[in-house]
């Protein structure tokens, strides 16, 4: 029924801007990392709600005549990594409907793990759905509350919702922004001075969408909390009560940019620290420290600091690789990885070797960038993972494969490192990762390493077991 239960995305909105769609446009584009299949902006003035989504980047979709057309003081912003197929556009967003609370328009990052019962529940009362998407069940619920306003409604739509969201919901009056009540996604808050000391309010999922439009970073949405801007000002409250926190730590591993404030903690400072405390973990003899780039940059960076061991950019990353690239022979063997890495054997000829990334999911990439170092003349590999060994499948909202396709749930780290032809294979260590991110009260969500899921799953065993059978 759904095609995927975990979205990657990134969500903008703002609030009391003449150019509110310019802004989040910029916004989203800021925030293309997060999602790059496709893109929306729906914006509002008093009379009505505009929205425009299609396929494809946030730059291509959004040209001067298409952003003329959405009008407006208010508007929100998202960038959405799907699955490929016709559903995808179908499962765009903002999703925008006509309701008994007015026209909304709404966007969503995160995962509602128990969509499917909902509407599984509502078909069976008639309702009809024109997305795969859980995020459609939330409109459905708010236009089905009693409840006469549009606050009110939401929170009882949100009170039937479990797992990850990080919402933002646009009429023709009012901005509301809610987070969930275990903070799994991230959601920033920010402003702008306007003329005549107006102010300007921002939301995004990172702040590297503030940075372009000079807005200030002021903390963050609450976990169970909805911000509210309307004609009145800000207003902010509780819908749910205080849970225990479960941040993703996977958005400070690899997923946020490291020029963002996420969870209130700078990106690039948790990177540094859990590639410094991997050289204390793992020391190795070694020449040259080279990151797999982007990912593994600001881990290396700690790395070599700690190390002492120099930080060579050995490996050249080209920034233009488009998804249709057509293969010239399918002879060429690791042609995805070649067009967007290139060895500079000038740096690695004859040296020993600490390799640095993020992340090892399925192991493919690994082994192929372990022998394109090793091609280059390298003549030890020791690859350095800036996270534990990936385990189990997140439920809240990033992408990860099946746990059978997961190499790390199957193989022990000797395995992988023959599998990806290492000399040396180490991952951060848990507690280290913990230490990288200060979680001195266990406020982050670590289930895709330890196969601990901070909320009830009931609703998606189901298709756990589905996932591995298709795995
Ligand atoms: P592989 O081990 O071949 O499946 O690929 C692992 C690489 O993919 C890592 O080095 C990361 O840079 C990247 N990666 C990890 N998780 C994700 C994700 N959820 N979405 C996109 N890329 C990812």
């Amino acid at each position: 029924m759904f095609d995927k239960f975990h979205e990657e995305c990134g969500v903008f909105a703002i609030y009391g801007h003449p150019e509110a769609a310019n802004m989040a446009n910029l916004g989203i584009f800021a925030l293309q990392h997060r999602g790059q299949e496709s893109a929306g902006i729906a914006s509002a003035d008093s009379a009505e709600v505009y929205c425009h989504k299609a396929m494809g980047h946030v730059a291509d979709i959004f040209t001067v005549d298409v952003l003329n057309g959405l009008p407006g003081d208010k508007a929100i912003g998202h960038t959405r990594y799907s699955t490929t197929g016709d559903s995808a556009k179908l499962n765009a967003q903002p999703f925008s409907a006509m309701t008994n609370k007015g026209r909304l328009a709404l966007a969503h990052n995160g995962n509602i793990t128990n969509a499917m019962e909902i509407r599984t529940a509502l078909e069976s009362e008639g309702a009809i759905f024109s997305a795969t998407s859980d995020t459609e069940v939330v409109l459905h619920l708010i236009s089905r509350s009693r409840e006469r306003s549009l606050p009110a409604a939401l929170r009882d739509a949100l009170l039937q919702l479990e797992g990850a969201f990080s919402l933002v919901l646009l009429t023709k009056n009012e901005l509301i922004v809610v987070r969930d009540p275990n903070g799994f996604r991230p959601m920033a808050m920010g402003q702008m001075e306007m003329s005549g000391d107006r102010i300007s309010y921002v939301f995004a999922s990172e702040t590297c969408a503030f940075d372009l439009m000079g807005a200030v970073y002021m903390g963050d949405v609450e976990p169970g909390e909805m911000v509210i801007v309307n004609k009145g000002g800000l207003t902010r409250e509780r819908w749910a009560p205080r849970r225990k926190l479960s941040q993703c730590v996977f958005e400070h591993v690899y997923f946020s940019r490291p020029d963002s404030m996420v969870f209130g903690r700078p990106v690039v400072q948790t990177r540094e620290a859990m590639g410094r405390l991997l050289a204390k973990q793992n020391p190795v003899a070694a020449d040259v420290v080279v990151p797999v780039p982007d990912s593994g940059v600001a881990a290396a960076i700690g790395y070599a600091s700690e190390s002492g061991i120099p930080f060579r950019m050995g490996l050249i990353r080209n920034h233009h690789v488009g998804r249709t690239f057509i293969e010239p022979s399918q002879a060429i063997r690791d042609f995805g990885v070649k067009l967007k890495l290139n060895p500079v054997r000038h740096l690695l000829r004859g040296k020993r070797v600490v390799l640095v990334d993020d992340s090892i999911v399925r192991g493919t990439t690994s082994r192929k960038i372990v022998r394109m170092v090793r091609n280059a003349g390298a003549t030890e590999v020791h690859l350095r993972i800036s996270c534990p060994p990936t385990v189990s499948p997140c439920f809240y909202g990033v992408d990860t494969p099946t746990k059978n396709e997961l190499i790390a749930a199957n193989h022990s780290i000797e395995e992988i490192c023959r599998y990806v032809e290492a000399d040396s294979l180490e991952y951060l260590a848990l507690p280290n990762l913990k230490d990288a991110v200060v979680d001195t009260r266990g406020e982050y969500c670590y289930a895709c390493y330890t196969g601990e899921y901070p909320t009830d799953l009931v609703s998606v065993e189901s298709l756990i077991g589905e996932k591995s059978q298709r795995g």
